[in-house]
């Protein structure tokens, strides 16, 4: 990671923070200008959280590494490094790999460790507890940090692509699906995963590679659902191989199959969707906004908030092509709602928003 970031430009390591034997893990941005804020959209990749899943750890330096090759030569990789801030942790359980074991060096299953919508209702999910693995804790603090538009943590045992929710909003039923006010969405983000990986498009136990993770076996304490309800990126699991502890023979087929969902994941996530910036009329002051998507079902369950950054009131958010309408609320600013119509050529839509203070 040093010699990549000492070689390329676009590339800036930084710390997350340490494990439970004292090791430190670290991820790499990528960006025109890594390190610094900017009003662009902020996309995630996270790897081996269970320590003997390993793809992760070895995919996400590779993207880097197309990245640094490609960027001004494919307009894939031009996009990405010009318009967005891509963020790689290519491990975030060190002592799991090192014991080849699932669990941190505690014996916890990292993702069933998160504060959960369900089982800690009505606690503060954005802190971590006693319960909380320093793994955990600290990655929970690296993704508040910021505001997301959307990520993916890299997991093995299957292939296929998870959305939410993980978990039912009562423990105890199996087989059907829990979706989200969001299910349109994340299921065109699965599909567009899904459809350039060549195993997951032809899966006969998956229609179209992906799949509602509470229908497939429900979770709680997940990375996923955590990230969707409070952190207010759409987060989405990746299952990239049936074989555990890929060995490096298996690597080149393993990214030739996900390289190209790869790129194009965080493209239309960040950028194909709708982005823009929330400011106060008059002083034009950015505004920490929280924003949501109206849902036309008069049955569906209430949105699930998305937020704009402090810096900039930038806020950038997936959405399924065609028209939607968004909810935008400051306190101590009039609500504002808007229309927008994503378009189906992935350049996604802006829309800005000036909101009014109150009286
Ligand atoms: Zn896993």
């Amino acid at each position: 990671m040093d010699e990549f970031v000492g070689r390329c430009k676009i590339g800036r390591k930084f710390s997350v923070g340490k494990s439970v034997n004292g090791v430190e893990f670290f991820g790499v941005e990528v960006s025109d200008k890594p390190g610094v804020e900017e009003a662009e959209p902020y996309y995630k990749y996270i790897g081996n959280m269970h320590g003997n899943e390993v793809s992760g750890r070895m995919l996400l330096p590779m993207l880097a590494e197309w990245l640094c090759a490609n960027n001004g030569k494919d307009a894939r990789a031009t996009r990405m490094v010009r318009d967005m801030h891509l963020f790689l942790i290519p491990t975030m359980n060190p002592d799991g790999f090192d014991a080849r074991q699932r669990e941190n060096a505690h014996g916890a299953d990292l993702n069933r460790n998160f504060p959960d919508p369900v089982l800690d209702r009505g606690s503060d999910l954005r802190k971590a507890t006693a319960a909380t693995e320093p793994e955990v804790a600290q990655i929970m603090d690296f993704i508040l940090s910021r505001t997301w538009s959307a990520s993916a943590n890299l997991h093995e045992g299957s292939v296929v692509v998870n959305y939410p929710y993980d978990g039912y909003t009562s423990p105890g039923r199996s087989g059907t699906a829990h979706l989200t006010p969001d299910d349109a969405t994340f299921k065109f983000l699965a599909r567009t995963y899904a459809d350039k990986n060549p195993l997951m498009a032809a899966s006969r136990e998956f229609p179209g590679g992906i799949t509602n993770g509470a229908q497939w076996y429900d979770i709680y304490g997940g990375m996923q659902d955590w990230n969707y309800v409070v952190a207010g990126c759409m987060e989405v699991t990746l299952e990239v191989s049936a074989e555990k502890f890929v060995p490096a023979s298996g690597l080149k087929a393993i990214w030739d199959q996900n390289r190209d969902s790869l790129i194009a994941m965080p493209l239309a996530a960040a950028l194909g969707g709708v982005r823009g910036r929330v400011t106060a009329a008059g002083s034009g002051a950015p505004l920490a906004a929280t924003l949501a998507v109206k849902s036309s079902d008069a049955n569906s369950d209430a949105p699930v908030p998305f937020y704009a950054s402090k810096n900039f009131g930038f806020f950038a958010r997936p959405l399924v092509p065609g028209t939607h309408t968004l909810v935008v609320a400051v306190d101590g600013y009039a609500t504002a709602e808007a229309d927008v119509t994503v378009p189906t050529d992935g350049s996604g839509v802006v829309k800005n928003f000036v909101l009014k203070p109150l009286k």
